[in-house]
């Protein structure tokens, strides 16, 4: 059946596109809606604080006497009104797609102002323009921060939750080294498992979202089996069984649990950037997909990730721009 898509897919390349752009537009749409109701939401925490924000700095380019509550940012605050996207896909068979939202209520920054030390005789032509806003790094940080947490994280739900399994005051788990499900499978056994993104709708729908009701206990249990051999894949080994047997727990108990443990398993599945070899948590392997060897075949070959991971683990607070080591004046 493999080969027969294979086959199929060779031959009418058009159809192919057709999928792909369909598949990556309605994931386009999909994260519009995502972050709107992120943004919007009671639910997510520190919305308060960044209306405040917003409100501050409105009011600080308008004027005292100007009331900003009647402004529309201020009653849109978290829409995503507009994206521009590139929907893209090449022979190695990675559909992606490259997607800038216009959200209400988003920083402006057209330059954050690094310090950095000057050499008495240099002199620095600064080409910003007039109305450019331009913010001190600090000022930056905590604005971008206060903002963008709300709907972005790189925090891995899945060491929470083997952390919250394993670790005794005594002998806390050692996270740092420990790598997702998929990095020790190894090719073949990758290739056999399902994966959490393969899903079918009705077990999403019934025992993840709960809003779809089954006729029979048969098919809600062939839904709950299903949810179990995914995560018995895909999930750190020590997950919660409870989830997918009825027990004392609430079935709504039981399925904000699975919803936890679900996006742990799919997080790790599809984040390659932590199975780093040969050390999860250093720079790639040289024959990585990720890797850039910088002065190759010298001593000082150097390999890194040109995604930069690992990247330091910052506080809350203690944000900060930084310019991309590969990409000058991109921050
Ligand atoms: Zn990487």
């Amino acid at each position: 059946m493999k080969k027969t898509f294979y086959e199929l897919a060779l031959q009418n390349p058009g159809v192919v596109a057709w999928y792909s752009a369909l598949k990556l537009e309605m994931a386009v749409h999909l994260a519009k809606e995502i972050i709107t109701q992120m943004l919007q939401s009671d639910v997510v925490p520190g919305r308060e604080e960044a209306m405040a924000r917003l409100e501050a700095e409105l009011q600080q380019k308008l004027g005292l006497e100007v009331s900003v509550a009647d402004l529309p940012d201020f009653q849109h605050y978290g829409y995503v009104d507009d994206f521009y996207a590139s929907l893209e896909w090449s022979a190695g068979g990675l559909i992606h797609t490259h997607i800038a939202f216009w959200i209400v209520g988003s920083p402006r920054i057209d330059k954050a102002v690094v310090p950095k030390e000057t050499k008495p005789d240099e002199v620095e032509i600064d080409v910003t323009p007039a109305e450019a806003f331009v913010l001190p790094q600090e000022r930056a940080a905590n604005l971008m921060a206060t903002f963008w947490d709300r709907v972005i994280t790189e925090f891995n739900v899945g060491k929470l939750v083997q952390e919250a399994a394993e670790s005794t005051e005594d002998a806390p788990v050692d996270l740092r080294a420990g790598v997702g499900v998929r990095s020790k499978l190894g090719r073949k056994q990758e290739r056999a498992t399902k994966t959490p993104e393969s899903i079918s709708w009705p077990t999403f729908a019934h025992c993840l979202l709960g809003d779809l009701s089954l006729p029979t206990e048969a098919e809600e249990e062939a839904c709950w089996d299903e949810l179990a051999a995914i995560l018995g894949a895909c999930a750190r080994p020590d997950w919660p069984k409870e989830v997918c047997t009825p027990g004392s727990a609430s079935v709504e108990a039981r399925r904000a649990l699975a919803r936890k443990t679900f996006v742990a398993a799919l997080a790790e599945w599809v984040d390659m950037h932590d199975l780093h070899a040969p050390f999860p948590m250093g720079p790639p392997g040289k024959d990585q997909a990720c890797a850039t060897v910088d002065n190759e075949h010298s001593a000082q070959e150097r390999c890194s990730c040109n995604k930069l991971y690992p990247r330091s683990c910052i506080a809350p607070g203690q944000e900060e721009i930084n310019e991309d080591p590969r990409r000058r004046d991109l921050y």
